[in-house]
């Protein structure tokens, strides 16, 4: 009887991952299990330190990598053939540069939409009931009510901004709160829960009590909350982002919280987040005043960039971007490459 062996099949791809965390690299090496060669450093990609890619075949970014046209261009000189995004967004990468140059360029499309959007639900409870405020005043033996009042969301309405995979998460669990759920996005009529409807941008703003954004951050979406969209909005209503920072103009949404016109902001991005998310800071002088002063606001909860950080979502992110790195090394057109 003749017996046949497998033999595993090994695709190698020189890897060097920028603005590597703690966090990940048990991650990368358990998952990897010795099938790519991968560097890991903790600096970000940008034009000073392109140079540590050479005799590299990929380099593999995360959310704040700067990758303009001129670092693509280096990184083709150098031979570079694909760039690996760990994370869902792509505003930090200039694709048509990477196109010009024929560097491939894939993301993780979907990891754990869950992730965020349970986080997106965390930010808003915590704002509704104050638990933060009522965490800090019972360690202090504080165990007074006053302005601990809070609100329910049953029976609130919900708007969605960007009813993808995160949106369309997190609208069911509102459903699931009582909420009445409303959505806006450029793909009108997707498919989704009979139970949320589809609205123009300016209902949504009008209607609800509560608004999550959770559309990618692209020309345009930057800005689209201003001066002149909160003004639209419900006086006294909650806004959420767990999207991406250059979506809310930040002193246009200081100065409604200052007049009320917002009475609830959570983010958990920032556009101005590059400089001091991920980063411990607690000894330093913060130069941006800008985040100072919504750090102060007591309706107002800042996390920072920590929706997508769960366990099953830092699996499913090194799975996949492991497998993008096997799927170009094998010469297959990886499905999730960006066009
Ligand atoms: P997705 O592609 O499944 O959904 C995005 C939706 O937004 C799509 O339905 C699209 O049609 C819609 N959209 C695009 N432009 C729009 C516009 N101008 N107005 C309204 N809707 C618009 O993406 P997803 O997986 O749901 O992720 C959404 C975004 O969440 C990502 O782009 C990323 O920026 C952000 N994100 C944040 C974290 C975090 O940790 N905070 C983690 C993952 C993703």
């Amino acid at each position: 009887m003749v017996e046949f062996c497998c033999i595993p099949i090994v695709y190698i791809m020189k890897t060097i991952i920028y603005s590597t965390k703690d966090f990940e690299r048990p991650y990368f090496e358990r998952l990897n299990n010795g099938r790519h060669v991968l560097y890991y450093i903790d600096a970000l990609l940008n034009p000073d330190t392109v140079y540590l890619a050479e005799g590299f075949e990929a380099v593999c970014i995360f959310v704040h990598d700067e990758m303009n046209a001129d670092t693509i261009k280096r990184l083709s000189q150098i031979g570079i053939k694909l760039i690996a995004l760990r994370c869902t967004g792509y505003n930090n990468i200039d694709i048509k540069a990477a196109k010009t140059v024929n560097i491939k360029v894939v993301h993780v499309p979907a990891y754990s939409p869950q992730a965020v959007a349970e986080h997106a639900v965390a930010l808003i409870m915590a704002l509704t009931r104050k638990t933060h405020k009522a965490y800090n005043r019972v360690r202090e033996n504080n165990f007074l009510l006053e302005n601990l009042l809070g609100f329910n969301l049953y029976g609130k309405t919900v708007g969605i901004i960007g009813m993808g995979k995160i949106g369309e998460a997190f609208g069911k669990i509102m459903l699931g709160f009582g909420c009445r759920v409303i959505a806006y996005d450029i793909q009108h009529g997707r498919d989704v829960p009979e139970e949320i409807a589809f609205k123009s941008f300016d209902e949504i703003l009008q209607l609800s009590d509560i608004i999550s954004i959770h559309c990618p951050l692209t020309p345009a979406t930057r800005y689209l909350f201003n001066k002149e969209t909160f003004s639209k909005m419900k006086k006294g209503s909650m806004l959420i982002n767990t999207g991406r920072g250059g979506i809310v103009n930040t002193l246009d949404a200081i100065e409604a919280l200052k007049n009320g016109l917002l009475g609830y902001l959570g983010i958990d991005v920032y556009e101005n987040e590059e400089a001091l998310f991920f980063k411990d800071l607690s000894a330093k002088i913060i130069k941006d005043d800008t985040i100072e002063r919504l750090i102060c606001f007591h309706n107002v909860i800042v996390t920072p960039h920590q929706a997508f950080f769960t366990h099953e979502a830092l699996e499913e992110i090194v799975n996949i971007t492991l497998k993008n790195l096997s799927d170009f090394a094998t010469g297959l057109d990886p499905k999730n490459q960006i066009e």
